[in-house]
C-alpha cells in the first residue's frame, strides 16, 4: 500500500484520467445528501475529493463520518471539473479526485477552534499549537524560515565559514540581559548560565585557529517581555579572524540578496548604504532609521539661543520635524499625548494654513529671525522638541516613525537595508552611576580611540555596526579586543575589580594572552529576519513553539514544578512554593 502517489497541491489537468492516491487532512466537508465533497489538505495545498455513492458505496458510507481535521487516505481517478465548478483561486481548481476507495486513517476530537477562524485568542492558539501550525499563514512562515536558514548555511559555507556548535550550559556571557541559570547536581550549590550569545566562545574558536565560524545559535536572555521580545532568540552567529570589514559586509549583503531573491523573488540593491550612528541620530532620531520616508529632524538649537520663548532658550537642544500637512488641534493634542509618553514635557508647534499664515500659541514669542528660519510651506506643521539632546532624539525619533505610518508615507513593498556604524562605546547607567558597554564589553574602540577611550568614555567610539532594514534592527557586530591589556582596561572602566575580572573572564584573558588573532563578527536575528521577510507583525508567529509574553508555554505548561526529591538532589530549598 502506498500512502500517496502525489501531494495534495499537485494534481492538475495534465494528470486527468490517472489513478491517484492522496493522504491528508479533511479541511472541509460538504455533504449534499448524495455527493460528498471533501477538501483534502497537506503542506502543499488542497485537492477536492468527490465521493459519489453510485460509484463508491462503501466510501460514501464512511464519508458521512468525516469531520474537520480527520486524516484520510483516498484512492481514485483524477477528473476535470465541469466549467461552472472550476475554482480559479486554487492551483488544483480545475480538477477533482473521483474517489473509489476511502480510509479514515485517524480521527479528531471536536476542535477548540476552526483553522479558518480569525482572531482566535492567542493563548488558545498556543495551547493547541499543533493545530494552529496547520494554518496556511503559519505553514508559510515556518516554511519561509526553513528556506532562509538553508540559504544562510549555503552562503556561509561557500564563504569558508565552519559550523561549530558551542555549549548551552556555560558561564554568564554578558549581552545586557539577565541570565537564565541552571543548577548543577554534581557540583551542588553551583550554577551554569545559558549563553546570552556564544560571544566569548566564538572568540575562542578564533584563538583556536578556526579562522571563520558560524552557527545558527539559540541565545537565552531573561528579559521582561515586551510585545516584540522572546527569551530564546535564534541568531546567525558569525566570527572571523584577521577581519576585513568589506569582506564581512559583502558576505552579509550577498546572503541577504539571495534570501530576498529566492524567498520573495525580489532583487535588493547592494552594496547597502552606510551611515554613522551620529548621522542616524541627528537626521532620524534613532540608531535604526527607517529610510523609506523623509520627515528628517532639523537642529534649531543655534537659532533659538536667547529666544524669548523660555522653553527654547533654556533647553540644551531644540530640534524639529516638518510635517507636510496642516494638523488639526485634535491631531496635535493626540501627538502631544504620545510625546509625553516618550518623555517630552509638551509639544510646541507652528501650523501653517493653506495661505501660509502661521497659527500657534508660541508664535508671538518668536523673533523674526526664528520665524524666518522655521518658515514652513503652506499647509504644513512644524513640531518641536526642546530638551537634552538624547531626549529630543527619543521624542522626535518616535514621532517621526509614528507619523510616517499615520500619514501613509511608507511604501510597504519597499525594503531599505542600511549599515549603521561607529556607535558610542559606552553609555552611562544613571541608576547605577556607572558606565556600561553599548554593544558588549569585548568590542574594540575605533582606531582613533584606541589610545584614549578610557580617558573620555563618554565620547569614545566603538568599531561596531548594526544592520537595519525598514527601521528594524536585524542584528549587529563588532571588531573585538584581542589585547588582554585593553580588555582589562575596558573591564576596569565598567567597574570590575581585578578579582572579578579573573573570576568572570579569567579564561578569556588567559586565551587572549596566548596568541589571539585580531577578530570580528556579527550576529543577525533569525526570528526578526523571518518577520520582515514574511511581513509578519507577530514575532511569535515566526517561531514554531513560542512561549507567551509571561514566558510560559501554554501547551506543555513549562515552566513547571519539580519534585521535592529533585530539589533535594540539587541542594535547593524554595523560599516560597510556586504558585
Ligand atoms: N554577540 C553579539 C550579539 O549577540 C553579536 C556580535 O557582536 O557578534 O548581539
Amino acid at each position: 500500500m502506498t500512502w500517496r502517489t502525489h501531494m495534495c497541491g499537485e494534481p492538475t489537468k495534465e494528470l486527468v484520467g490517472e489513478k491517484l492516491t492522496l493522504s491528508g487532512w479533511a479541511a472541509r466537508r460538504r455533504d449534499h445528501g448524495g455527493l460528498v465533497f471533501v477538501d483534502l489538505r497537506d503542506r502543499t495545498g488542497i485537492t477536492q475529493l468527490v465521493i459519489n455513492p453510485e460509484l463508491a458505496a462503501e466510501a460514501a458510507e464512511l464519508a458521512h463520518q468525516i469531520r474537520n481535521e480527520f486524516v484520510l487516505r483516498a484512492e481514485g481517478t483524477l477528473v476535470a471539473r465541469s466549467a461552472e465548478t472550476v475554482n480559479e483561486n486554487m492551483p488544483t481548481g480545475e480538477v477533482e479526485l473521483q474517489v473509489e476507495s476511502l480510509q479514515i486513517v485517524s480521527r479528531s476530537t471536536p476542535l477548540p477552534f476552526q483553522l479558518d477562524e480569525e482572531n482566535v485568542d492567542e493563548t488558545l492558539r498556543l495551547r493547541y499549537r499543533w493545530l494552529d501550525l496547520r494554518r496556511d499563514k503559519l505553514q508559510r512562515n515556518i516554511g519561509l524560515r526553513a528556506q532562509m536558514v538553508g540559504i544562510i548555511r549555503r552562503e556561509m559555507e561557500a564563504a569558508g565559514f565552519l559550523d561549530i556548535q558551542t555549549p548551552i550550559l556555560f558561564k554568564p556571557t554578558p549581552e545586557g540581559a539577565r541570565d537564565f541559570i541552571v543548577p548543577s547536581r554534581l557540583q551542588k550549590g553551583r550554577f551554569y548560565a545559558l549563553p546570552q550569545s556564544p560571544q566569548i566562545l566564538k572568540q575562542l574558536t578564533m584563538v583556536a585557529g578556526f579562522d571563520r565560524y558560524y552557527q545558527i545559535a539559540i541565545c537565552f536572555r531573561d528579559e521582561d517581555l515586551r510585545a516584540d521580545r522572546v527569551q530564546e532568540i535564534t541568531q546567525l552567529d558569525v566570527e572571523m579572524s584577521f577581519p576585513d570589514q568589506e569582506f564581512l559586509y559583502d558576505v552579509m549583503e550577498r546572503m541577504y540578496a539571495r534570501i530576498w531573491r529566492e524567498c520573495l523573488g525580489i532583487e535588493i540593491e547592494t552594496p547597502f548604504p552606510r551611515m554613522t550612528f551620529e548621522e542616524a541620530d541627528r537626521r532620524f532620531g534613532t540608531d535604526k532609521p527607517d529610510t523609506r520616508f523623509g520627515l528628517e529632524l532639523e537642529d534649531a538649537t543655534e537659532v533659538t539661543r536667547g529666544s524669548q520663548f523660555g522653553v527654547f532658550a533654556g533647553a540644551d537642544a531644540v530640534r524639529l520635524i516638518r510635517v507636510p500637512q496642516e494638523l488639526s488641534r485634535g491631531d496635535l493634542a493626540k501627538l502631544e499625548e504620545l510625546a509625553k509618553e516618550w518623555g517630552a514635557k509638551g509639544l510646541a508647534y507652528l501650523v501653517y494654513d493653506e495661505e501660509g499664515e502661521v497659527r500657534s500659541p508660541i508664535a508671538k514669542f518668536l523673533s523674526e529671525a526664528e520665524l524666518t528660519a522655521f518658515r514652513g510651506e503652506p499647509a504644513s506643521t512644524i513640531l518641536f522638541a526642546a530638551d537634552t539632546w538624547p531626549a529630543t532624539t527619543r521624542v522626535l525619533g518616535a514621532l517621526r516613525t509614528h507619523l510616517g505610518r499615520e500619514l501613509g508615507l511608507i511604501d510597504d513593498e519597499q525594503f531599505t537595508f542600511l549599515w549603521v556604524y561607529d556607535f558610542p562605546m559606552f553609555e552611562r547607567d544613571e541608576d547605577e552611576g556607572r558606565w556600561t558597554a553599548v554593544h558588549h564589553p569585548f568590542t574594540r574602540p575605533t582606531k582613533e580611540w584606541e589610545e584614549r577611550f578610557s580617558g573620555d568614555p563618554e565620547h569614545a567610539l566603538a568599531h561596531a555596526y548594526d544592520l537595519i532594514v525598514n527601521g528594524n534592527e536585524l542584528g549587529g557586530g563588532s571588531f573585538r579586543i584581542h589585547e588582554p591589556e585593553i580588555q582589562s582596561q575596558v573591564f576596569e572602566l565598567l567597574g570590575m575589580s581585578e578579582d572579578e575580572q579573573r573570576s568572570k573572564f579569567g579564561f578569556l584573558l588567559d586565551a587572549l594572552a596566548m596568541g589571539p588573532p585580531p577578530m570580528g563578527g556579527i550576529a543577525l536575528g533569525i526570528d526578526r529576519m523571518t518577520m520582515v521577510l514574511a511581513g509578519e507583525p507577530n514575532l511569535r508567529d515566526v517561531i514554531a513553539f513560542p512561549k507567551n509574553q509571561a514566558g510560559v508555554d501554554p501547551m506543555s505548561g513549562a515552566p513547571s514544578d519539580v519534585t521535592q526529591e529533585q530539589l533535594l538532589e540539587l541542594g535547593i530549598q524554595l523560599l516560597e512554593p510556586s504558585n
